[in-house]
């Protein structure tokens, strides 16, 4: 039986938010007592023009759901899933940190995995919202791509668009590398 919790998954990109985050999941698939583990969780992915395939998706699939509006995993749940799992929600809009709530207050487990700043370095208001209620926080890191310790919390953005969420079909991996904090540096034009 899974208790009511609310546990947040934070960092930066690259520092492997989604690897945790399946962990959990996996571990959660061995234990369920359910003939049918498929039916003791839903993850919830937010709609992106990305056109990548997320890994996630491709591990637990049919469980996996694609939102706009936060309001809409209402609609999705099914009485037996006790654990609601969100992958990139700082992608999805502030009502999430109530949407979680009610979960949490239902009975459910909510883990939600999203990054913790801007390629600014300001906070996501989704997920700072969503920090504020959390019971649990566990902080990924990466290895900053300068110094090279292993304290990465802020993404730097390699290319020159200024749009919050840059939509793009390359790899982000020549978007955006990790950065600590000594050596991350927010764009000044
Ligand atoms: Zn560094």
């Amino acid at each position: 039986m899974q208790e009511p919790i609310l546990e947040v998954i934070t960092g930066c990109m690259f520092s492997g938010k989604t690897e945790e985050l399946i962990r959990r999941l996996r571990r959660l698939e061995h234990g369920s007592r359910l003939e049918d583990w498929t039916e003791a969780f839903l993850v919830i992915l937010p709609t992106t023009k990305r056109r990548e395939e997320r890994n996630i998706k491709k591990i637990f699939r049919q469980r996996v759901h694609q939102i706009s509006d936060p309001e809409e995993v209402f609609d999705l749940l099914s009485p037996t899933q006790r654990v609601v799992a969100f992958d990139e929600a700082h992608f999805l809009s502030e009502s999430l940190a109530d949407v979680v709530e009610k979960l949490v207050k239902s009975g459910r487990r909510v883990i939600v995995s999203g990054l913790n700043v801007t390629y600014t370095g300001d906070p996501w208001p989704t997920m700072a919202r969503i920090l504020c209620k959390a019971e649990d926080i566990y902080l990924c890191v990466a290895v900053c791509a300068k110094c090279g310790k292993n304290r990465a919390v802020r993404s730097l953005r390699l290319v020159t668009s200024r749009e919050l969420i840059l939509i793009g079909d390359k790899d982000e991996k020549t978007e955006y590398e990790p950065r600590c904090l000594a050596c991350f540096e927010p764009p000044t034009d």
